[in-house]
């Protein structure tokens, strides 16, 4: 089980289209099969289409790593089965502002409101 989710996730450091590096979470079940690779836009977990940046790449002497989009965060723990307690405790340590919300309810497929309980109840069952 865990072969097969690491097999199918990897982490990516990539830009959307404002030009803002983020480390994402690319599903290869939604990019064809197919590993991020450098200037190939690839749909992340969290429904933003990235791209990987040249002066991103790892081997890149000096790369100050960009921090990770919580949302691709907390979705791959959700694709791990993490109960709701421990994804309460990881929602946590991220501040979430309505743009996060409003990412989160994207990538679910759910609107805001939605959201904001679904995080509310995470965190209810980690307490
Ligand atoms: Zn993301």
């Amino acid at each position: 089980m865990e072969r097969y989710v690491w097999a199918r996730f990897f982490w990516q450091q990539a830009r959307d289209k404002r030009g803002v590096p983020r480390r994402h979470v690319c599903d290869t079940a939604r990019n064809n099969n197919r590993r991020p690779e450098t200037g190939t836009a690839f749909t992340a977990l969290c429904s933003t289409t990235v791209t990987p940046h040249p002066d991103d790449d790892d081997t890149v002497k000096g790369t100050c790593f960009a921090p990770a989009c919580q949302v691709c965060t907390i979705l791959l723990a959700r694709a791990m089965n993490w109960n709701d307690g421990e994804l309460g405790q990881l929602v946590q340590t991220f501040h979430w502002t309505h743009a996060d919300i409003a990412l989160l309810a994207t990538a679910l497929d759910i609107t805001r409101s939605e959201a904001r309980r679904l995080l509310t109840a995470w965190t209810d069952a980690a307490k």
